[in-house]
């Protein structure tokens, strides 16, 4: 089936430049909500609205749903070497589409356009690619039970899997779950954050144009609590792939919980970033200021609470200053940009009103937290916010405990080892932690006694698909990546055939 490209947004016949319409995909169409409301989807690095999205209820992901399970019994009967396949062509019509699709990515979150060029996009391709593989490479066990009987585990779909993503690496996150549901034989319904629409209506059509079957990826926009919620509450959504925000994590833990549903959580982190004073300082500060700024803060893997020995503390104040507040600040789009908008003037308030505490909670701000001066006249009404050091705070400081999720990184000096450890591990998140040494034993000493689903040794944000990927404490349950990924999105049963 083709679709026109008129008829894939949900086009309620406004006139020529009028911002367009994204529409819901839904049993391979593109719909308009059932209550025929929309919201507004804004650059917020120009306050301008540059898409509408559907303010969708339940009535839309009852159809969605509704969709998915009538299309599962075919996808599930697919051939593992046909689900590959499709998921290659979604790879290839990503990559197609790649420069349109960072631009978009670009417009909706107000990230560097080098930044989703480098990152997101690529990884998109790769989460598809990946996971075709995984498709044909899937092994079961077998336990033989002495001579008395065979025992061997099939892995089925589970059904109509419920997928939610957030705002700050959109389809970089979305992918990451879309392509393991679909190689494991599920069919899904897929809610993006409402902040970030642009590039998951863009993966609809690429899905749609590379035959992905109608009902077997379904999108549903709109706002978390409304259709976000129904979608996690609805009875025949088998499982729940979800990542965000920790306060989100536990409503939607406590929605599904008595419904029994398999749930993922990836939320927040607060994770420390720790350099002893034998580290490659050079290196570990150049790395230290990506894993503080990068994507203006907003990555759950930023290493907000630096921790230095006390003999280079000054040291590494002084070079993480220097790095922040030589970063090219600006206008996304321009390809020279290291360092762009925040999500939305909202969140900006929010960054500030951390600094704000800072300063009451007797931190110093060594840079940034300030308006950047100097922005061309169309960023105006845009959310930016210079990079933010602080100092002095105390570990048990609101500042140093709350993930903040915006440019601003703390950094405390500690004495030795065990206090290192002690401040690394003392916040109720656990999702990833940096260390910087060159002293081999105790790299392996100290990266064992961080309550941390990833330590990183001397680098930051090294990813390999095959590990597991996912968070301790209140940074989540469950792990995704690799075989987690196959076994989350699959029903283990047992066979024991007696012999
Ligand atoms: P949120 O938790 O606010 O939202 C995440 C998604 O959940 C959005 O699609 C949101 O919709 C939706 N949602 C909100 N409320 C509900 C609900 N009651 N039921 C179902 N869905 C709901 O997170 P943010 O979008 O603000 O993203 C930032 C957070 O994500 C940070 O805490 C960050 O640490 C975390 N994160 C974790 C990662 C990890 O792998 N551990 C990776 C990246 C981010 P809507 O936006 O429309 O409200």
């Amino acid at each position: 089936v083709t679709v026109e490209p008129a008829a894939r947004k949900a086009s309620d016949g406004r006139a020529a430049g009028a911002v367009e319409d994204l529409g819901n995909y839904i049993d391979g169409s593109f719909r308009q909500p059932r209550n025929g409301r929309f919201l507004d989807d804004l650059n917020p690095a120009t306050g301008e609205v540059i898409a509408r999205l559907p303010d969708s209820d339940a009535a839309d992901v009852a159809a969605a749903v509704e969709a998915a399970q009538r299309a599962f019994p075919g996808f599930a009967a697919t051939t593992a070497q046909e689900r590959s396949r499709l998921l290659l062509d979604v790879a290839r019509g990503i990559e197609e589409r790649a420069e349109h699709l960072a631009m978009l990515e670009a417009r909706d979150t107000g990230k560097p356009l080098a930044l989703a060029r480098r990152l997101d996009i690529p990884r998109a391709i790769a989460n598809f690619r990946f996971f075709a593989g995984a498709a044909l490479h899937a092994a079961s066990e077998c336990h033989p039970t002495d001579s008395a009987a065979l025992n061997y585990t099939l892995r089925r779909p589970l059904g109509v899997v419920a997928l939610i993503s957030p705002w700050n690496l959109p389809i970089y996150l979305l992918t990451w779950k879309v392509a393991p549901a679909l190689a494991t034989g599920n069919t899904c319904v897929a809610k993006p954050s409402e902040l970030t629409p642009l590039t998951a209506g863009a993966l609809a059509e690429i899905c749609h144009d590379a035959g992905v079957p109608p009902g077997v990826f379904n999108l549903v926009h709109g706002l978390g609590p409304r259709a976000g919620a129904a979608l996690t509450v609805h009875p025949d959504v088998r499982a729940i792939s979800f990542t965000g925000g920790t306060a989100t994590g536990a409503a939607i833990m406590g929605a599904a919980g008595p419904l029994f549903k398999k749930v993922s959580l990836e939320l927040g982190g607060k994770n420390p970033n720790v350099l002893f004073d034998d580290a490659d300082l050079e290196t570990a500060l150049d790395v230290s200021v990506q894993s503080a700024f990068m994507n203006q803060g907003q990555i759950c893997l930023s290493g907000s609470r630096v921790f230095a020995e006390r003999r280079i503390y000054d040291q590494v104040v002084e070079g993480l200053v220097a790095r922040a507040t030589r970063l090219k600040i600006g206008d996304p789009l321009d390809p020279a940009t290291e360092f762009g908008s925040l999500i939305s003037r909202d969140h900006a308030a929010k960054v500030s009103g951390y600094l704000t505490l800072a300063g009451a909670e007797g931190g110093k701000i060594e840079c940034g937290g300030a308006r950047p001066s100097g922005l061309a006249s169309h960023l105006a009404g845009g959310a930016f916010l210079d990079p933010a050091v602080v100092t002095g705070l105390a570990p048990a400081s609101r500042v140093m405990q709350e993930e903040i999720f915006g440019p601003v990184v703390t950094v405390t000096p500690f004495a030795d080892e065990e206090e290192a450890i002690a401040l690394a591990n003392g916040t109720r998140f656990g999702l990833s932690a940096t260390v910087w040494t060159n002293d081999l034993r105790r790299a392996h000493r100290v990266a064992a006694r961080l309550e941390a689903g990833t330590v990183w040794v001397n680098t930051w944000l090294l990813r390999d698909l095959r590990v597991p990927f996912g968070g301790t404490k209140m940074s989540g349950i469950g792990r995704e990546g690799g075989r987690d990924s196959l076994e989350f999105f699959t029903e283990p049963q047992n066979i024991c055939i007696k012999l």
